[in-house]
């Protein structure tokens, strides 16, 4: 009889660690913890030092931190900003990304990407890539983590030659600059008397002011921190900041500028929610802001006012979809952005299965001023009916695209001649999207809509993050709803059919000259109803209003 055993070659099955790779990784990570979920936080220092990710450290850091290397390589091939090299591959010298979402589309994304590529070769990689974050001055390129608006091919080209990568840090409002103001007073209150009276009153004035999640959702704070407050402990919060909807950078104004107001209502809401720690998600793409967030909140930690949770700072890894509440916490957990299915809801079971209070970072930027100015006083700036103050990002053909503080339910017509300085010249307004990609889009016959949640849904759009992109006569609406399909197309993160095959099928379809009506009817209807998460459900609404409001653009 053969011995089977005797005669199998000795050899372990699978991928081997190699010692001189396991040796690297052990001397990068130093006596960094070895935890899984810092996976995604370790994968940036292993890019970061070497230019990408190899298989032979993939497998010796998936040893280190005790995984199987399937867990390692599947997340590291599921974001973006992951490069992974072969062993014998050389990483890139640089990589310029150009971002091609709508508004830089709109200023000329593409032709500056096919500049690039003839200009650079082989010798720089140009990439085109989902919003950045700067639509207010597009065209944006990126050369490594330096982003230059207005881009121009000399302007990226003179920053490749000097080898300009690194992104410039903002110089906010500081720690202590922040408390001489008197910063962080309502939280040394809610310190002096947290009890349950307190806690109440705390909601009641949020609840008064009706202050709703920024984020997109639109659910009102103050309901939210009840129900956190429902289930039982240890209970964590986790703090939004991956604004990655085409045409949204108002959680980077805020944070450029004053990153303490947001950490003095971050840190009122976790204890009144008795969170034991916070986890803030930041968008890769804000590499300053992460430099100095990082610089700020070690100077809180050193000199805290009053005792307050640990607070954990997460780098995202460009993802789109991690921007959905769910998917955000598994990306917190060291896994790929994958929504989870509800319920249970993440204030019931969220972050490492705890009950969880997830905000976006402009709910919280508004709570010191709301508890310092009193509901009253933001209930009375509204317009058209709503209640309230917002933060609108716009861009696309307005003379002063940026960031603006107004009065919930503004229009959009009004938003663009009394903040935005109306049209760009030669430009006639012909169309917006009120939220971005996913919010739709509107004719300008329609733009004396007011703008907030719950008041263009029978128009078939939403509010979301309130980024609002202006269209003109010069521009084509079909293109617009391709931009935004090719988008979501990219940014699916392929769990579900509807959202996965159906945002390529209306690319493929939106692409071809004429339209079949009915297909794509059916796709939006399939896409909105079948799909898990907002990611999917909400792709269809540029498509639907394209149908609905610009019929004539599809012969
Ligand atoms: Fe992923 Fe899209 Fe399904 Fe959301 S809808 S879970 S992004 S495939």
């Amino acid at each position: 009889m053969i011995d089977k055993q005797k005669n199998l070659p000795n050899r372990r099955r699978g991928r081997q660690t190699e010692p001189k790779a396991l040796e690297e990784v052990r001397t990068l990570l130093g006596d960094a913890p070895r935890e899984s979920e810092l996976l995604i936080e370790h994968l940036h220092r292993l890019q970061d030092r070497f230019g990408g990710l190899r298989n032979v450290h993939l497998t010796a850091l998936a040893q280190e931190l005790g995984l199987a290397p399937v867990e390692v390589f599947e997340v590291a091939g599921f974001y973006h900003h992951f490069d992974l090299l072969r062993d014998s591959e050389e990483p890139t010298v640089l990589t310029v990304r150009v971002c091609d979402s709508l508004s830089c589309s709109l200023s000329g994304a593409e032709p500056l990407a096919q500049e690039l590529e003839a200009r650079f070769g082989e010798r720089v990689r140009v990439q085109r890539v989902s919003c950045v974050g700067r639509c207010a001055s597009a065209p944006v390129a990126v050369v490594g983590a330096n982003p230059l608006e207005r881009a121009t091919t000399e302007v990226v080209e003179a920053a490749v030659e000097a080898r300009e990568t690194h992104c410039p840090i903002p110089s906010p409002v500081d720690y202590r600059t922040y408390c001489a103001r008197g910063g962080y007073g309502h939280l040394r209150k809610l310190q002096q008397n947290d009890s349950p009276d307190a806690v109440e009153g705390l909601i009641a004035t949020l609840e008064r002011a009706d202050l709703r999640g920024l984020g997109g959702a639109g659910f009102p704070a103050g309901r939210k921190w009840r129900v956190v407050r429902s289930f039982p402990g240890p209970r964590l919060m986790a703090v939004n900041i991956d604004e990655g909807e085409p045409g949204t950078f108002k959680d980077r104004h805020h944070l450029e500028r004053g990153p303490h107001r947001l950490l003095e209502g971050m840190l009122i809401a976790a204890r009144a929610v008795e969170a034991q720690a916070v986890y803030i998600y930041l968008r890769d793409e804000y590499a300053g802001c992460r430099s100095m967030l990082a610089a700020e909140l070690a100077a809180l930690a050193a000199d805290p006012p009053g005792p307050i949770p640990p607070v954990h700072l997460r780098r995202g890894a460009g993802a789109y979809v991690c921007g959905e509440e769910s998917a955000m916490l598994e990306s917190i957990e060291g896994r790929r952005g994958l929504p989870r299915g509800r319920p249970p809801y993440v204030a019931q079971r969220g972050l490492f299965g705890r009950p969880t209070l997830v905000h976006n970072l402009e709910t919280l930027y508004w709570i010191p001023e709301i508890l310092e100015r009193g509901s009253d006083h933001f209930l009375a700036m509204g317009r058209n009916g709503r209640k309230g103050l917002r933060t609108f990002s716009v861009s696309g053909r307005v003379r002063r695209p940026g960031v603006y503080r107004a009065p919930a339910g503004i229009a959009a017509r009004e938003l663009i001649e009394e903040y935005c300085g109306g049209m760009q010249e030669g430009h006639r307004f012909k169309a917006y999207l009120p939220g971005g990609a996913s919010g739709g889009i509107l004719p300008a016959e329609l733009g004396h809509l007011p703008l907030d949640f719950d008041t263009l849904t029978e128009q078939g759009c939403f509010l979301g993050s309130a980024a609002l992109i202006v269209l003109s006569d010069r521009d084509s609406v079909r293109g617009a709803t391709l931009n935004a399909l090719s988008f979501f197309a990219r940014e699916s993160c392929g769990q579900c059919t509807p959202c996965r095959a159906g945002t390529v099928r209306a690319v493929e379809l939106l692409q071809q000259p004429g339209c079949e009506r009915a297909l794509l009817e059916d796709l939006c209807e399939v896409m909105a109803e079948a799909s898990i998460c907002g990611l999917g459900q909400a792709a269809a609404n540029p498509l639907r209003c394209l149908l609905r409001y610009f019929p004539q653009e599809l012969e």
